[in-house]
């Protein structure tokens, strides 16, 4: 796989090597294109008929098979819409509904909070005994038992990196009973996923990290095939409803994944997230899972060579992390600061870690090896340790 040629589609400022594509991916440049011909061809000249002649209505699942391509899913079972938190709250939701008469949802320490936040806003609204367990990342195998109604997971950890083993816990909580839920925030367009093969119940996940579509673009749901006509949607919208245009006042959920969608979907996010997609045409996961391995063995290998004051927070085994390194330092935030300074992009997660993302659509050997350069001197020369380095910013 030739990865000259996908660096290409992207617009990378001057200057800058870009490890942060796990939080926020960069402009691809089509997408202003698409952008502006939606803007202009579309809205601009058809108006509201841009529903049926551009095609805006069936965007949402158009893009949905696109991103299920990369995730294993089966076609037509993956819906774009909304944000990654909302899709949280609505496979949770579904997948409650499949277990009755279990009450527990089981997460891990690990997890994004906003995951843990939305399981724990649903269950304080069921009431009735509904409610939500963590249990250290190792120790999930373990908690897994006949009172668990959902396991909910982030496959790859945002901080460290970790990975947990899909196929096999979905398989271990298969037999306790238990419905799955996958969030793929940083495994969409960075590792291989076989949702299929896994036997996941359902998944979710966003496109503005690793798939590229902009700041603010919408999250994805997948629900398996056998759940497809089962699943009760508990956002009830009236565009996941079988005839939204009969305007009936009975709720009727609409085939399959299309239940899934809510109300109207945001058409210019969706553009810039169509050419997003394109970037990803002939690319398969297996190349782009081996190259990203090979980039963040050689940074781990070029930082630990010339770091000593720096410590390894991600697993060291590549098969066992995701597409990024983090590694801890007691004055993290200060350094990233520097570092951003110097042109190495990277981001800081409380309350000590320096994460960086390998992306190798755009990313390769050269920028990994001269970002780890940098990162040495800053450490060497002290120049992380200087006032305007130490201010905290809303975002880090
Ligand atoms: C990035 C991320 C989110 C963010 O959710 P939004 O609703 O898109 O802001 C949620 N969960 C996980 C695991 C994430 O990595």
């Amino acid at each position: 796989m030739d990865f000259a040629k996908t660096k290409e589609l992207f617009h990378l400022p001057e200057g800058v090597i870009y490890l942060d594509g796990n939080s926020l991916g960069p402009l691809p440049k089509a997408a202003a294109g698409r952008v502006a011909q939606t803007l202009e061809a579309e809205w601009g000249e058809m108006l509201i008929k841009g529903w049926n002649d551009a095609g805006w209505m069936a965007l949402p699942g158009r893009i949905g098979d696109r991103i299920g391509r990369l995730i294993g899913a089966e076609s037509g079972h993956v819906m774009t819409g909304d944000t990654l938190s909302i899709k949280v709250w609505q496979a949770l939701a579904a997948a409650l509904a499949l277990n009755p008469g279990r009450k527990v949802i089981l997460s891990d320490t690990g997890n994004f909070p906003s995951d843990i936040y939305m399981a724990e806003g649903l269950t304080t609204l069921l009431g009735q005994g509904y409610e939500v367990r963590t249990v250290a990342p190792e120790d999930v195998a373990g908690a897994l038992s006949g009172d668990i109604a959902v396991l909910m997971l982030t496959e790859v950890d945002y901080r460290t990196g970790r990975m947990h083993d899909m196929a096999a816990l979905t398989k271990a909580a298969h037999a306790h009973g238990i419905v799955t839920v996958w969030d793929l925030a940083h495994s969409a367009g960075a590792i291989e996923v076989d949702l299929a093969g896994a036997g996941a119940d359902f998944a979710v996940g966003c496109t503005y990290k690793y798939l590229n579509g902009g700041p603010g673009a919408p999250a994805f749901i997948y629900v398996a095939p056998r759940h497809a006509e089962a699943a009760k949607p508990a956002l009830s919208g009236w565009l996941g409803h079988e005839a939204p245009f009969a305007f009936d006042l009975d709720y009727r959920p609409a085939p399959g994944v299309a239940r899934m969608r809510v109300g109207t979907p945001p058409i210019v996010q969706l553009a810039a997230l169509e050419a997003a997609m394109d970037a990803w045409d002939g690319v398969e996961m297996a190349d782009v899972r081996a190259a990203s391995m090979r980039l963040t063995d050689l940074f781990i290998a070029e930082v630990e060579a010339s770091c000593p004051t720096l410590t390894l927070a991600s697993p060291r085994d590549a098969t066992r992390r995701g597409s990024q390194v983090s590694f801890h330092h007691p004055h993290g935030y200060a350094v990233m600061q520097a570092l951003i300074a110097r042109g190495v992009i990277g981001d800081f997660r409380a309350p000590d870690i320096l994460r960086f993302g390998f992306t190798p659509l755009y990313i390769g050997e050269q920028e990994v090896r001269a970002a780890a350069a940098i990162l040495a001197d800053i450490l060497a020369t002290g120049a992380w340790d200087a006032p305007q380095f130490h201010a905290r910013k809303a975002v880090t």
